[in-house]
């Protein structure tokens, strides 16, 4: 079966953003199987629009791909369509670089971001055509394997992961591909895999059913010890960042600036699970932003990590990134921002003009509160980031708190809405338009955490507490008031905490149709509730709160620190007691230190050695390409520099590239261009644009040869050299076929297209010759057509359109193997409209989606005719 071309012929085309599926954007890495020992495929259990952002996928995929006896390709949960077609046609879930069906693998990998994404996971593994369960499958059926950052309670989908990867996935990963090039045999490979410090193997782990049916492991079996990239300068960065087609949710390099937290909140996993602080040198930073710039033409970076502002080096970090970005147009994020001034200014070094919100977490409003959470800081302060804010030019601030949280009470509830009208007040004062948004989530107690043992409020509470603020936001001008569905936390509360026996609620849950549970639009509720009841979860039992001498189900799990220390730290909690991060303090001897004394020692020396040298920093003037903040007036932006030349350049899309949208390639152009290092010239205003436009858009699915962009720039380049610099930097599909410069006072293209010519091949049907000739000796085409704007009942209207005076000519040149060639050629009419060659398809009898249609040429009129004339034919291959 040739997946490849089942889903070009038929399936992309059926389906919402069919790029999702192309896995041929630039840097995705294409090899020959046969050329390989090892094949694995990393699957995110989320849409390709969220998964791509994704920076532990982007560095398996590079680690992996570096070894030239592997081959690591990408999956994502397939869209509902996709999917739906999928199983009506009997067809696997495949992997985008090669399009084989999973089972064609050694292994399959999946990025763990959160409990609701287990029915995504089943899904994938059922139509790879895998049995659900590790102990069903076949000797033939790849290993599943999972990691990430939900993975440190593995219980509940440890019936379905044949292995579950514990810490961070750099030198494990090798470690993995190794045992599958060197081992044959399902059985074998376990065993060898579970020799691997960091990994987990159910099936070979004891455990244990207890009295009140939990299955647990024993006390004293052995512990999976998580795996540390203890150098992040010598770890692995993917600086070959795949570039996507479609713009993303997060749309931007992710920069990994430092791994790891010792803020000590006692609410947060990550922080927990992810310590001792590593950081990555100024330098490698330095070296590996300029790499990944060049390799991508990204318009942003983001320095990621849990809080950058942490960073020991943190106003050299961010003063040297943004003179290395803005010159290049490339903006500059700092995704976590502390509650101090001292964050405001740094996001205030990175910010454009354009100021909308800055976004902040105390998580808890009352003092109290944030004693019992650790996030201590006094009022005052909150308040003084937030003036500084608005001081700066920001309209407004972001405040995420959490409800439930333990032993919060109704006034500590109240606080919230007493703290988001605090700060309205005071950004009034500067800003009579100020805004506050305040985004409420609910608290989930998380394994390895001090308040792992807390209990989890219930669905009806959680709508009490939300409750109480709606009532208080309600009819305030200037607060705008979010909250998560309180089902999304419930469910994800009765799974994080469970044991081994969860597997079967989100097994029943899956059989029922349960998909992308993490997404308001999509979650069925009805139907996990349906599923409750099939299996008879108890919902309440896994909400409770448990008792300290509890065995817990991630109890053979180590990460690092003692379990005594969270005991210590659940009680401090209670006493409202601090415990400051140990990189501003003393160590607190949470456990770290007794196993990985030398990068303990290393991240406080750092910490010192940080504060000293950002003693005497002295912040510089900002960039001029940032603009001029004037309090009061509106900001100025330096004047952008004329254009100086306009190269047009004949460019085409071929192959599967076909099924991006015309927005999609015009993206794709504009990112080659900037990696080619083309001096473009842009637009002026607060966004401003680059000066790129092309002669037409091109419908989805249709190929083309013939199309043009029209390019200005602020400095000469000969056109044959950019054309070369293009070539080496576009996707699979792109073709540029020359280039011409035309005077800077030359009319617009798309105003001077004249008509175009096609190629249109379609299978062959019964009296094709006889249309072709009455649709040429036709007086009119008419054609239906749909409106833009909806009728009266909302749904869109049509209209009649003649094409009579649109089709130029068509010819049937000739039959070969069932499909006939035709020659087609369509004008713009005296009213500026035009046709399209499946609407002429579609006249003759023929089925447009069964239709390959390759634009040839664009015709101009006018000046631009004679100067465009020519351009590119030399190249132009052939359509076959
Ligand atoms: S052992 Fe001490 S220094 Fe190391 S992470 Fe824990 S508290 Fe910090």
């Amino acid at each position: 079966m040739n997946l490849a071309k089942i889903l070009a012929d038929d399936i992309l085309a059926r389906v919402d953003k069919p790029s999702r599926y192309l896995g041929t954007e630039l840097n995705s890495v294409h090899k020959d199987p046969g050329d390989v020992d090892v094949r694995i495929a990393l699957a995110f259990p989320d849409l390709y629009d969220i998964g791509l952002g994704n920076l532990g996928l982007h560095i398996l995929y590079a680690i992996l791909n570096a070894l030239p006896w592997c081959w690591a390709e990408r999956v994502y949960a397939p869209g509902l369509d996709l999917e739906a077609l999928l199983r009506e046609r009997g067809l696997p879930l495949f992997a985008l670089e090669s399009k084989d069906g999973l089972g064609a693998f050694d292994g399959i990998g999946v990025t763990l971001q959160s409990e609701l994404t287990g029915t995504n996971i089943l899904n994938i593994i059922d139509l790879a055509g895998m049995p659900l369960r590790t102990r069903d499958r076949r000797e033939s059926d790849p290993l599943v394997f999972a990691g990430g950052p939900a993975v440190f309670n593995p219980e509940p989908l440890a019936p379905f992961i044949d292995f579950f990867v514990i810490g961070d996935g750099e030198d494990v990963i090798v470690e993995i591909a190794e045992v599958f090039r060197r081992v044959r045999g399902r059985a074998a490979r376990l065993e060898a895999l579970a020799e691997i410090e960091g990994i987990y193997v159910p099936a070979l782990y004891p455990m244990e059913t207890l009295p009140d049916g939990r299955i647990l492991p024993p006390v004293d079996g052995p512990r999976i010890r998580k795996r540390l990239a203890r150098d992040l300068n010598r770890a692995t960065f993917p600086v070959s960042y795949i570039v996507p087609f479609t713009r993303q949710v997060h749309d931007r390099i992710s920069l990994e600036v430092l791994r790891g937290c010792t803020q000590g909140c006692r609410f947060c996993q990550a922080g927990m699970t992810t310590r001792p602080v590593r950081e990555r040198s100024l330098e490698e930073i330095d070296r590996l932003l300029q790499q990944t710039l060049d390799t991508t033409g990204y318009e942003e970076v983001s320095l990621v990590s849990l809080s950058t502002c942490d960073y020991s080096h943190v106003r050299s970090l961010v003063q040297q990134t943004v003179e290395r970005a803005a010159p290049r147009k490339v903006g500059v994020s700092l995704p976590s921002l502390r509650l101090d001034s001292f964050s405001v200014e740094l996001a205030d070094m990175v910010a454009d003009i354009r100021r909308t919100g800055l976004t902040v977490a105390p998580e808890a409003a009352s003092p109290r509160l944030r004693a019992v959470i650790n996030k201590w800081i006094p009022d005052e302060d909150l308040l003084r980031m937030a003036t500084e804010a608005y001081r700066r030019g920001w309209d407004h601030v972001k405040l995420y708190f959490m409800i439930g949280l333990p032993t919060e009470r109704d006034d500590d509830i109240q606080a919230i809405a007493d703290l988001t009208l605090r700060v309205l007040e005071e950004g009034r004062e500067i800003h009579p338009k100020a805004r506050v948004h305040t985004g409420v989530s609910t608290f989930v107690p998380k394994p390895f955490t001090p308040f792992q043992w807390a209990a989890q409020i219930d669905i009806d509470e959680t709508r009490r507490r939300q409750e109480i603020l709606y009532q208080r936001f309600r009819g305030k001008g200037g607060v705008k008031f979010g909250r998560h569905h309180a089902e999304d936390t419930f469910l994800e509360g009765i799974i994080s905490r469970a044991d081994r026996r969860a597997a079967d609620l989100i097994e029943a849950a899956f059989r029922l149709g349960c998909r992308f549970d993490n997404w308001d639009e999509h979650r069925d509720f009805a139907r996990w509730q349906q599923a409750i009841e099939q299996v008879g979860w108890d919902c309440a039992f896994e909400l409770r709160q448990r008792r300290l001498d509890e065995r817990l189900p991630w109890d053979h799990i180590d990460v690092l620190i003692d379990k005594e220390w969270f005991v210590e730290e659940w009680r401090r909690a209670e006493q409202l007691q601090h415990a400051e991060d140990c990189r501003h303090s003393r160590c607190h001897r949470c456990g770290v230190i007794d196993r990985e004394r030398p990068l303990c020692a290393s991240m406080l020396r750092g910490a010192i050695e940080g504060r000293k040298a950002e003693k005497d920093w002295v912040r510089p003037p900002r960039p001029p390409e940032l603009g001029v903040l004037r309090p009061g007036q509106p900001p100025v932006r330096p004047a952008e520099p004329p254009a100086v030349q306009r190269v047009v350049f004949r460019i085409g899309i071929v192959g599967v590239a076909r099924f991006l949208t015309h927005l999609e390639t015009m993206n794709a152009w504009i990112r080659a261009l900037r990696r080619a290092k083309v001096p473009l010239a842009y637009s002026e205003g607060f966004h401003p644009h680059p000066k790129v436009a092309f002669s037409g858009a091109r419908p989805l699915a249709e190929e083309t040869l013939g199309d043009f962009m029209d390019v200005q720039l602020t400095a000469r380049v000969d056109p044959a050299v950019v054309v070369e610099r293009l070539r080496a930097t576009v996707p699979a599909g792109f073709r540029v076929m020359g280039a011409r410069e035309i005077p800077l006072s030359a009319d617009s293209l798309m105003s001077a297209v004249e008509g175009a010519d096609y190629r249109v091949y379609l299978p062959v049907f019964d009296g094709l010759g006889a249309a072709v000739e009455r649709l040429l000796a036709a007086d009119s085409l008419p054609v239906e057509r749909r409106r833009k704007k909806r009728g009266r009942r909302g749904r869109p209207g049509t209209r009649t359109v003649d094409l009579r005076d649109n089709l130029v000519s068509l010819e049937l040149l000739g039959e070969d193997a069932g499909i006939a060639e035709l020659a087609m050629s369509l004008r713009t009419n005296a009213q500026g409209r035009g046709a399209r060659p499946s609407e002429i398809i579609g006249l003759l009898g023929g089925d447009p989606a069964k239709a390959r249609v390759v634009r040839l040429a664009t015709r101009f009129r006018g000046d631009l005719a004679a100067r465009l004339a020519g351009v590119g034919t030399r190249r132009l291959q052939p359509a076959s």
